[in-house]
């Protein structure tokens, strides 16, 4: 894998990490942070909606001390008149009822007997009282009523037959064997009268305001709950559900199992002395909460989407900046260098890859050092080092070399083998340092008599001397080996003991061979080495030539 791939790779992992991190936290603080506000949202609501209760309970019982005042005269006035009209019919009776309904401004008179039982109304047909269905509360009132002779007012309530909000009196004159049972119509009462606002607030907008207010609330009532009934103090007529409304009044419902739906129990002032548990229910809507989750989970993934593009962005951008694009320009700086031309990196910059550019730069100084030692090193094995001249290893080589040119282009080529006359008795003679110099000397003159840039002149063993002539016929040969061996003896270094002269001399052999001769190198030595052999037993200071095959003297020998 290349290291861009990697590097794209580590980006992309660390791209879906950090988006998944962002997304799980951003979810997790939403969610906290909603379920908490939801709960405290709820419940400060239905605090609110408690107190309002607690107000409603509290407005309404001051409207019903007006109410109960006006009852406690308007009940005995009705009770002395009935008396007196007692031998009238029973058309008559009811009649007279609806008459003193309408002045003291009643919504129902009944009258109730001794037995409990309603003997007259306001009502077509007759109503009877069965007290089995009615609450031991309500049979105790009734009959301290008549016993008594007292004036007695219930709380608003629902009429446990119709349902209607009402506010109940009871009234038994002194010698009489009768209730008269009186009710006001709350809400007609209410809208007509001075509390008309009383009225808006407790039956009218209340819902929709709290609805308004509250956006998980749907709905809002108040049940008075009783033994026998479970009537709506708010929504006139509306009941409760029986078989719950049971279990509410006697405390065995489950709230939490019901759905969008909280009853709460509330404390309404007096309502306990009748019998009654008021609860209050609250119906809300919890999709609104599952609609804003589901929205921000959607902001959600949409800030962990360009998260992951941003990080990919700039990761990129910043790895590209400080690692790829450096790094392929040190490897494009390192493909394009050439051998010969400045051959160091120059990276801007003071980073690893810096480090690393001038490592390599040591690097290739260090290989450039060790080069010209080698070279140095190349030299010198090819070289001798008294005469300067090449010495017989590089001999071997260029012979192996030239001999194969010559094959193939089938040219001749020479080799003139020399050997100094009489040096080991110039040695003994004149010493080792003479002899060197000698040599030395000897040395320069080869060089300069054999002085073609294909010429190649080695020294070959102690005072022998060697040369390579490329494409150089016989003849060509001959002359040189010949200027050679001149040269050397016009140099003119003394040389008493020699018996060819009386100055330092060479004897050479000198081989001409076509490339078409298939021989080797190791043969054409021993050729040239022969002449020179011959050109010592000659006399020495003499050249002995063969070409091809044609062995002849050339110098005269007196
Ligand atoms: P010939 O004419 O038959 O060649 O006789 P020669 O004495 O030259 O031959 P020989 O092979 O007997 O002796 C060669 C001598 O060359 C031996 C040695 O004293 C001398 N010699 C060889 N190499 C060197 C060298 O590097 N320096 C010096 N000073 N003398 C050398
Ligand atoms: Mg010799
Ligand atoms: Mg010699």
């Amino acid at each position: 894998m290349l290291l861009k791939q990697k590097i794209n790779l580590f980006i992309l992992l660390t791209a879906f990490l950090a988006a998944s991190f962002a997304y799980l936290t951003s979810i997790w603080i939403l969610d906290n942070f909603l379920a908490n506000n939801f709960i405290e949202q709820k419940d400060a609501s239905v605090n609110s909606i408690k107190r309002d209760i607690e107000v409603f309970d509290r407005i309404l019982l001051l409207v019903e001390e007006r109410w109960d005042r006006e009852l406690s005269i308007s009940l005995p006035a009705i009770a002395r008149q009935l008396r007196e009209s007692t031998n009238k019919t029973p058309a008559q009776v009811k009649q007279h009822l609806l008459q003193l309904k309408q002045t003291h401004n009643l919504s129902d008179i009944h009258l109730i007997n001794e037995q409990l039982i309603v003997y007259q109304s306001t009502f077509d047909k007759e109503i009877g009282l069965d007290l089995k269905n009615v609450s031991e509360d309500y049979t105790r009132l009734l009959q301290n009523v008549l016993t008594n002779n007292t004036f007695s007012a219930h709380r608003v309530s629902p009429s446990t037959v119709t349902g209607d909000i009402k506010k109940y009196a009871y009234y038994s004159l002194e010698g009489s064997n009768f209730i008269v049972n009186a009710d006001i119509d709350v809400k007609s009462r209410l809208e007509s009268g001075d509390n008309n606002e009383v009225a808006d607030y407790l039956f009218g907008d209340y819902v929709a305001k709290l609805s308004d207010k509250y956006q998980w609330i749907t709905n809002v009532d108040l049940f008075l709950i009783s033994g026998a009934d479970q009537w709506s103090l708010f929504n006139q007529g509306k009941k409760i559900d029986v078989a719950l409304a049971r279990k509410l009044f006697k405390g065995e419902a489950d709230y939490s199992e019901m759905e969008n739906t909280l009853l709460i129990p509330v404390f309404m002032q007096s309502y306990d002395e009748l019998g009654f548990k008021a609860f209050l229910q609250i119906n809300f809507d919890d999709s609104l909460l599952y609609k804003t989750k589901f929205n921000l989970q959607i902001s959600a993934l949409i800030v962990a989407l360009l998260i992951a593009l941003f990080s990919v962005l700039i990761l990129r951008f910043g790895a590209r900046k400080a690692l790829t694009e450096r790094f392929y320009d040190l490897m494009e700086q390192i493909k394009e260098k050439q051998p010969h031309q400045n051959k160091y990196i120059v990276l801007e910059g003071n980073d690893e890859l810096v480090q690393l550019s001038n490592a390599i730069n040591e690097m290739m100084l260090s290989l450039d050092k060790e080069q010209d030692i080698n070279k140095e090193l190349v030299g010198i094995s090819q070289q001798d080092g008294l005469t300067n001249l090449g010495n017989r290893r590089s001999f071997d080589e260029h012979l192996s070399l030239e001999w194969k040119q010559a094959k193939r282009l089938q040219n001749d080529m020479s080799i003139i083998m020399l050997d100094v006359d009489y040096f080991k008795d110039y040695n003994d003679f004149y010493g080792h340092v003479a002899g060197d110099e000698c040599l030395v000397k000897i040395a320069e003159c080869l060089s300069k008599q054999v002085s073609r840039p294909t010429d190649f002149v080695a020294r070959y063993g102690g005072e022998e001397f060697i040369c390579i002539l490329p494409n150089t016929d016989a003849s060509g040969a001959l002359k040189i080996s010949e200027d050679v061996r001149l040269g050397v003896e016009s140099l003119a270094i003394m040389h008493e003991k020699s018996l060819a002269a009386p100055v330092v001399t060479v004897s050479a052999g000198c081989f001409t061979i076509n490339g078409n001769y298939d021989i080797g190198e190791t043969e054409i030595i021993k050729s040239v080495d022969h002449l020179l052999y011959q050109a010592k037993d000659r006399g020495r200071n003499c050249v002995v030539e063969q070409s091809f095959t044609t062995v002849r003297n050339v110098t005269e020998k007196s």
